[in-house]
């Protein structure tokens, strides 16, 4: 006979899109869930994202066992999102999910081996921008971070009660937190090996990041594929609820907090080169810190003075796209924690 799992005392450090789903997943399997954010939803790096489910520039490409793993994140996350989606298709304006067609574009052949798991079709020469020859397209979750990251926060605070969720709270160090906690979950994306004993602090770039908002009068994202190498992006979201898009980007090995004029001139003209009907606003674009591990994402447990620490971080450019898939792991592990590791001071 099944038993059912002990309900354990869990805090989880971060508000970003996997410290948000983590806890709501936790929270909704009946543990007594408190969160911990420096910074929380669209403040974090996950409010930079353009965001489509799209997995790249995630784990180790060399490493089947982490490929493996981070397809199987990605499609059980496909189902969630889009479980989120109403049945006309529209995106619910309190949730921000909807399925958008998604063109990705090269100069080369792509092979069908690297596209990402979901059905996809070959683009016809007349669908395919300048100077560009192959392409397919799949239908893939839109997400609208401005709305989605609100909701993950509003759906969590209904479950676990404004109270257990600690705004601004920058947790200098495992031992700092003292809520009678046996576990905690680290979502801390960049800063995650900041609250792990292993050596692993070296291990974490930032993929430097900068995205402009701006209007497209095309109804489909896009995503040139070949300059992955260069860090000289070329990729544009609509969005369908605020009728924006966000345009991008880059992707450098520096934490420099500022767009550079030059880079978003550059990013301008590459958009527009795919996109004629592209009206850019400038101003208002913004940096963000990709939290990549080449290791690949950290997903594991790790005893730190007794306490029971299960690691979630490093999911590079595909955060959301793994989200879900990475959240329901962490329950397994928790899951498979029988006993408090350490005594809650405030359990009955
Ligand atoms: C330009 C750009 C475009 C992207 N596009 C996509 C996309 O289209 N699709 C996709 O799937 N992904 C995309 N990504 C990647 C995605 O944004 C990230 O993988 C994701 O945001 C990581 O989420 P996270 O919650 O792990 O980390 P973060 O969002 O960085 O959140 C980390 C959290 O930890 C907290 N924290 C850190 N240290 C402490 C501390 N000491 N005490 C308390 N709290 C702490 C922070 O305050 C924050 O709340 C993109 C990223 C960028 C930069």
């Amino acid at each position: 006979m099944n038993r059912p799992s002990p309900k354990q005392d869990v805090a989880v450090i971060g508000g970003g899109v996997s410290g948000l789903t983590t806890a709501i997943v936790l929270g909704e399997r009946g543990h007594r869930v408190e969160l911990f954010a420096g910074k929380i939803g669209m403040d974090t790096t996950s409010g930079r994202a353009a965001a489509i489910w799209f997995p790249h520039h995630i784990g180790n490409p060399n490493d089947d066992v982490s490929k493996a793993a981070v397809k199987e994140w990605a499609r059980a996350t496909f189902h969630s999102l889009q479980s989120l989606i109403p049945a006309d298709g529209r995106p619910d304006a309190n949730i921000g999910i909807s399925m958008i067609e998604f063109r990705i574009v090269s100069r080369n052949e792509l092979p069908e081996s690297e596209r990402p798991w979901a059905p996809s079709r070959d683009l016809k020469p007349e669908d395919l921008p300048p100077n560009r020859f192959f392409g397919y397209s799949i239908d893939v979750p839109l997400i609208e971070t401005p709305v989605y990251l609100r909701y993950l926060e509003q759906r969590l605070e209904h479950k676990v009660g404004a109270e257990c969720i600690h705004r601004g709270a920058k947790i200098g160090g495992i031992s700092a937190i003292d809520v009678g906690v046996s576990i905690v979950v680290n979502c801390a994306g960049i800063d995650g090996p900041d609250f792990s004993r292993m050596e692993d602090s070296t291990a974490m770039n930032p993929g430097r990041g900068v995205v402009i908002l701006g209007r497209t009068a095309k109804s489909y994202a896009i995503l040139d594929a070949d300059e992955y190498e260069s860090g000289k992006l070329m990729y544009i979201v609509p969005r369908r609820l605020s009728g924006q898009c966000v345009i991008g980007g880059s992707d450098t090995n520096d934490r420099s907090p500022t767009p550079a004029v030059k880079e978003i001139a550059e990013i301008v003209e590459r958009c527009s080169a795919a996109d004629s009907t592209l009206e850019v606003e400038t101003s208002s674009a913004l940096v963000g810190l990709r939290p990549l591990r080449p290791k690949g994402v950290r997903l594991e447990l790790e005893d730190i003075d007794g306490r029971a620490v299960i690691h979630n971080y490093g999911h590079g450019g595909s955060g959301f796209t793994v989200s879900w898939g990475c959240a329901e792991e962490v329950a397994r592990i928790v899951a498979t924690i029988t006993a408090p590791a350490t005594p809650a001071t405030d359990r009955e």
